[in-house]
């Protein structure tokens, strides 16, 4: 049997990192405010008992640096490096006769989206959204599968609003679709294994099934089998599966919504899709993801950093990258081998990823997963002239009316070279090996 999610939660169950509440909560007053605290304390978050569902509710699932790399067996630091690693050969998914994902079917009228423990994330939202279902389709002309991320507004009991962004994958193919009058099938699979997630997540070049992506991840074929309502294959290993279709020529309002850099975006005319069936395990886990968490941007921006890491790898001795808290800013950790260098690093990166805005080059020994070690770099070792280099009349993350994202900004904030006995950090006889718990 594959891994899936819950052998993830399990795992992290005994590493003690999951937050288990069995009282009942409400999922508008109480569920989104808990969500956040457990982020606080890099938690993974389960619901037992949700008001008004009988499917228990978990979040938070990558929300720490340390979790991701749990899932990838490595160290924080060689999270992209095995991802870059085990992307390089895909490998083709499986059809199979049957999975656990089959175990309840409900089927045209005995569909109620209503059932599932949806959650309002943010104050001004709409209304309630599915936020971790990775949307599978297929290509009319070619018959290849698409499998991306969209939000999904709850809009009744079979109806979900859908963004699909027009010139994105899933746009291009729904298109295609609506452009010769037909409706485009898809399949919604919820409570994935976080390798199907993370495949859903990047950008690829259009025509590659992302399962081959979740295959080279997992380091064999994910297992699929066939939907009942329509003519695609799911993920065997799905807590949870919506069958439907996304209606040709019906637009209707969505939104708005708290996305992924925080702020709303204005509600818009988008697509429906119209349920036709849902299938589930038994005892099945609804998830869902905190748009802009620190578990969102991690799904967003790791085959980005891997985009970036195999773009400077080259330039400079990288020790370790990492984008937060968003995916417009970069700290990358370099064994500096010339003055200059850092600018090269980070005119590499920012030719790597385009919404990139702000780079951060460190020493190696800046923690490039904390922020305010990154900020203590700055303020300490960065020589703003000429460590600066200000890019003006570029282009970045397309959504920008203000033009916030036409210029970027790169620092060097790597000590002066041959300099080291004047920078070496301090450090304490056996720091991180005492546990003030045995002294208490
Ligand atoms: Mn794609």
């Amino acid at each position: 049997m594959l891994a899936d999610m819950r052998s993830v939660v399990e795992q992290f169950k005994r590493l003690d990192r999951v937050l288990s509440i069995k009282r009942e909560v409400d999922p508008v007053d109480e569920i989104p405010s808990l969500m956040r605290e457990a982020e606080k304390r890099a938690k993974i978050i389960l619901f037992e008992k949700v008001k008004g569902s009988a499917f228990p509710l978990i979040n938070n699932l990558l929300g720490s640096m340390d979790l991701l790399a749990e899932v990838f067996q490595t160290k924080r630091e060689g999270v992209v490096r095995e991802w870059v690693a085990r992307v390089r050969e895909p490998v083709e998914p499986r059809i199979t006769d049957w999975g656990p994902v089959k175990e309840v079917l409900r089927r045209g009228e005995d569909v109620d989206l209503r059932d599932l423990p949806v959650v309002t994330h943010a104050l001004k939202d709409a209304g309630p959204y599915i936020t971790a279902g990775i949307v599978i389709a297929k290509d009319p002309d070619t018959g290849i599968r698409n499998v991306s991320v969209h939000r999904m507004q709850l809009k009744g009991k079979n109806n979900l609003g859908i963004r699909i962004v027009p010139n994105q994958h899933l746009g291009r193919i729904q298109d295609k679709y609506e452009k010769s009058g037909k409706d485009m099938e898809v399949a919604v699979a919820i409570g994935n294994h976080p390798f199907e997630t993370l495949a859903a997540a990047t950008s690829l070049s259009f025509g590659i099934d992302e399962f081959t992506i979740s295959g080279a991840l997992r380091r064999e074929p994910v297992d699929l089998v066939k939907c009942d309502t329509v003519d695609l294959e799911v993920p065997v290993t799905a807590e949870i599966v919506l069958e439907g279709k996304v209606l040709a020529g019906v637009r209707e309002k969505e939104g708005p919504f708290g996305d992924f850099m925080q702020f709303y975006v204005p509600p818009m005319d988008n697509h429906v899709l119209r349920v036709t069936a849902m299938t589930h395990r038994h005892d099945a886990i609804y998830q869902t993801i905190q748009s802009g968490s620190v578990e969102d941007i991690h799904c967003l921006a790791l085959s980005r950093e891997a985009k970036i890491y195999e773009a400077v790898r080259n330039t400079g001795e990288i020790q370790a990258l990492h984008m937060a808290p968003t995916l417009f800013n970069c700290a990358i950790a370099i064994r500096k081998r010339f003055e200059g260098e850092p600018r090269d690093v980070a005119t590499e990166a920012f030719r790597a990823y385009s919404w990139l805005k702000h780079c951060v080059v460190v020493d190696h020994d800046v923690d490039v997963f904390d922020p305010k070690d990154v900020l203590w770099a700055l303020a300490t070792r960065a020589k703003f002239h000429p460590g600066l280099l200000l890019i003006k009349d570029t282009t970045g993350f397309p959504r920008d009316p203000f033009h916030l994202h036409a210029s970027k900004l790169a620092i060097d904030a790597t000590a002066p070279m041959n300099q080291w006995g004047e920078f070496e950090r301090k450090t304490v006889r056996n720091a991180g090996v005492m546990r003030l718990e045995d002294y208490l």
